[in-house]
């Protein structure tokens, strides 16, 4: 029996699998709310490990530390969906893990993922399993050119992507992710000729209620994500469906927990699923200043089975900006100080010990009375910000 997280004389441990940014944000959400948590990541320092004597820092993937850290646990939850389904159900045989082990596996193959979606009602690109390379000419020709090749696991920050632009590309896209000793699973989907990306946060408690975030646009620049716009600048029915969507989408896999679904607005008007993590989401940091109850704060409570909190916006328009590595060595900064003197915009530092090009690294979010001047502050205080 899960104690509960006000029990008299016990303060409930929440573990995190992952130490990256994700997990010290939602740390830092735990801790305002009086709980503690465990941090289970592949070495030290990270992000999130450093904010707790209950490290453990020989990763998942060694089972002794891996039951040595359940063992610290009351409740475990994870940043990282591609923690091994055997590593995750062996967590789960001692305590409860939220999102259920079920959920991460409907989540963690985009393939299957889609599956999944599609076989509820929900709208997603033309997609097909690509076991040969001729299914991605096959898939072509029944759906055009482009087409984007993506890896059924592991893919991240568009790591897995590939865009394959004629039947002249297929090869080479096909020697790149089949060759080497651990060749990758791939799939196919069709080039979607989006408007805009969209992305909304959901959560949901062990008692199946739910709140939904408000509706963001996400700004892409080599598949990953710039910067988030909230709300997005689109007409409101738009934004309830994607609302809808996501919500539906959650409940597709029995969601427990928060989740970020990324979406495309097409050019000719639909609304689409593109892919669902099952854990708090970029497109969601903005929730820390601009929203009654955060995505992390809500993270907790949905796995502890709180109440959940609104997820009205205060403000009437807020800007993220990603703080992404510029170059490769120590994590710190040359130049934060300036980014502190902006008003209505918050500097988030996660505290990485390297960086490298294109790491998330940290963030800056802005508020405003419109969407423009949150976006010249956040830009102001991104400004000359270098690693
Ligand atoms: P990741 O898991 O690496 O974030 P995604 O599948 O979300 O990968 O893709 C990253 C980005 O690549 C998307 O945000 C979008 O900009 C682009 N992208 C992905 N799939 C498609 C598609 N079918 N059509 C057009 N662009 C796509």
């Amino acid at each position: 029996m899960l104690p509960s997280p006000y029990d008299p004389g016990r303060v409930l441990i929440i573990g995190i699998i992952g130490g990256g940014q994700l997990a010290k944000m939602t740390a830092m959400a735990a801790y305002r709310l009086g709980l503690r948590v465990a941090i289970i990541e592949h070495g030290t320092p990270s992000p999130a490990g450093v904010m707790t004597k209950l490290e453990f820092p020989g990763g998942w993937n060694d089972p002794e530390e891996l039951d040595r850290f359940t063992n610290a646990c009351d409740i475990v939850t994870l940043e990282n969906e591609f923690v091994a389904p055997e590593l995750l159900e062996r967590v789960a045989e001692r305590r409860l893990v939220l999102p259920e082990p079920r959920t991460v596996a409907l989540v963690r193959d985009k393939l299957v993922q889609k599956q999944t979606m599609a076989r509820a009602g929900i709208p997603t690109p033309a997609f097909a399993a690509a076991q040969t390379s001729d299914d991605i000419t096959a898939f072509a020709a029944g759906h055009g050119y482009p087409v984007v090749v993506k890896t059924r696991t592991f893919g991240y920050d568009g790591y897995g992507n590939a865009l394959i632009e004629s039947a002249r590309d297929i090869a080479a896209v096909w020697q790149r992710f089949r060759s080497g000793e651990h060749p990758r699973e791939l799939m196919v989907e069709e080039f979607v000729r989006f408007r805009m990306e969209l992305a909304v946060i959901v959560a949901r408690n062990r008692r199946g209620e739910h709140v939904v975030y408000p509706c963001v646009q996400t700004i892409q620049e080599q598949h990953i994500c710039r910067a988030v716009l909230a709300p997005a600048p689109i007409e409101p029915a738009l934004a309830e469906q994607a609302r809808a969507l996501a919500r539906a989408a959650v409940e597709a896999v029995g969601g427990v927990g928060v989740f970020g679904v990324e979406l495309f607005l097409t050019e000719d008007g639909r609304v689409l699923f593109n892919e669902i993590a099952p854990r708090p989401h970029n497109s969601g940091h903005y929730t820390i200043e601009a929203c009654q109850t955060s995505q992390f704060e809500n993270c907790v409570r949905a796995v502890c089975n709180l109440p959940l909190g609104a997820p009205d916006m205060i403000v009437p328009a807020a800007v993220m900006i990603n703080l992404l590595g510029e170059r490769s060595g120590s994590g710190i900064p040359d130049s934060p100080i300036e980014a502190l003197g902006h008003g209505r915009a918050w500097l988030h530092l996660y505290g990485k010990n390297d960086c490298r090009v294109g790491r998330k690294m940290g963030h800056i979010t802005a508020v405003g009375n419109t969407l423009d001047e949150a976006l010249g502050r956040a830009r102001g205080a991104a400004e000359g910000f270098i690693w």
